[in-house]
Parts: structure tokens; sequence; C-alpha cells
């Protein structure tokens, strides 16, 4: 049985397993090579269970305890051991440390937190759409009510992502962003293209976290950006649509 080391794995500095799984490492074939984990983007499903297998065994976590979600860009959170495991949903959250939590992503933002006082953890998929809609607060607000979370107390990681350089949007984006909470930095025009803007996505979130309470030195960025580094990272932007999903992955400290 081949495995994943998990040094493999980019991170963050979260006191709790986490990490977001690299492009290599897997079975399937262009344009999926190789650790693609998406089940609906067109690649063989042998091959997406051999990758995913991988990835279970690098963490230590039998496949019935896996945490996922049918993303919709929403802002719907799923809380594992009560909600139905692929339900619905656009975050995850759970304090009991058999639960591994599984974000997929190709650009779109792997938001991950660590309560640090009770060990409760959560996991957002925030694309512009989840962001805007709040996906990030509701996180925190489903971790306070079920965990007694207080966001004094929360650490966060913004995982690999497509960032503000590589990400030009619309007008309808830019105002919808600013709507939501987005400072200065995150949305810039397009000098090269008008009517065009550079929207970084981290930038929200991490303003929307510091409103919402946490701690600004508690919330670490990926230097990563997804559509940037080809050779470690899917990019649906990049790719035009036909490219594998990465895995965010975060657990309870045990
Ligand atoms: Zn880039």
């Amino acid at each position: 049985m081949i495995a994943l080391d998990l040094q493999a794995f980019e991170r963050g500095t979260l006191a709790a397993p986490h990490g977001f799984s690299p492009r290599s490492g897997g079975v399937s074939g262009a344009p999926f090579a190789s650790l693609n984990l998406g089940a609906s983007v067109g690649d063989a499903a042998p091959a997406v269970a051999e990758n995913r297998r991988r990835v279970r065994a690098a963490f230590g976590v039998p496949e019935a305890r896996w945490m996922t979600a049918s993303q919709v860009h929403g802002a719907q959170v799923l809380v594992a051991g009560r909600d139905p495991v692929g339900a619905e949903g656009d975050a995850l959250v759970a304090d009991d440390p058999t639960w591994a939590l599984a974000i997929s992503a190709a650009d779109c933002l792997p938001v991950l937190l660590l309560d640090v006082r009770t060990g409760a953890v959560g996991a957002a998929h925030a694309g512009w759409r989840g962001a805007v809609a709040g996906v990030v607060g509701a996180t925190l607000e489903v971790m306070a009510a079920r965990y007694g979370t207080a966001a004094a107390d929360v650490r966060a990681w913004l995982g690999p992502a497509i960032r503000g350089a590589c990400y030009q949007v619309g007008p309808e984006v830019v105002d919808a962003a600013i709507a939501a909470g987005a400072p200065e930095d995150a949305v810039r025009p397009d000098r090269g293209a008008a009517g065009r803007w550079r929207f970084d996505v981290p930038a929200l979130v991490r303003a929307q976290l510091i409103a919402a309470g946490v701690p600004a030195e508690g919330v670490a960025t990926s230097a990563t950006c997804t559509h940037c580094a080809a050779d470690r990272c899917f990019s649906h932007r990049r790719d035009a649509g036909r490219t594998g999903r990465h895995w965010a992955v975060l657990r309870p400290p045990g």
C-alpha cells in the first residue's frame, strides 16, 4: 500500500492535525494528475478512491469518520456526528477528535479554524460567493452555539487559494465584496482592463474574521496562489474548469 507523507501537505501553525493536500502523490492521469480528490470532476472513480485512501491513511482516520459536504458556495454549516456526511453545505464543525473535516477546493479559499480553549474546530469553503454570503461568520456562530467557542480563542489558517493578482472579477463581484466588508486592499481596479477588478478573497476573509473578534495575530494566510503554483496546485480558473480538487483537512486536537 502506497502512503502519502504528511510532510507533503502544506500546513499552517494551528495546534491541531491539518493540511492542504499536494497535487502529486496520487494515481490520476491528466488533467487530474495526480492526487485529484474530486469525485465529480470527470476523473475515473477508482483513481479518486485510491487517492482519497492515501489521504485518509496519511491522517490515520478511517473512512467512516471523514466529514465532508456537497459544496454549493453558500453558508450552511454541517455538524460532524449530527448531520449526514456529504449533505449540502459549505462549512463543517466538530469537537470530537475521532472526526476529520475535509473541504474540497481548487482556487476557492479553505478556511481552517481552531478554538484553542475547547479544541473545537471548523472548516469552511470560501470562494467569493461563500465569503460574501458569510460562510466564515456562520461557522464561528455554530462553533459558539454548540461548543461555547469565543472568537478571541480562535486561531485561523487561510490555505492556498487564487490570490488577488490572478483573480480578475467584474463590478457585480466588487459591489458584493464591499457590502460584505472587503477592506481597501482586497479589491483593486485592474490597471490593464477598464471596468475590471482584482479581488483578493483571503484579504476579505481575514477582515471578516477580525471583525468577528478573532485576534489579528491569530490569523495566518498561506503564501501559495493556486493559479501561480501549477506544479503544486490544481486551479479551476487556470485550467479552464478541467482540473482536480484538493482537500483542506482539519481534526480536533486529540
Ligand atoms: Zn497567482
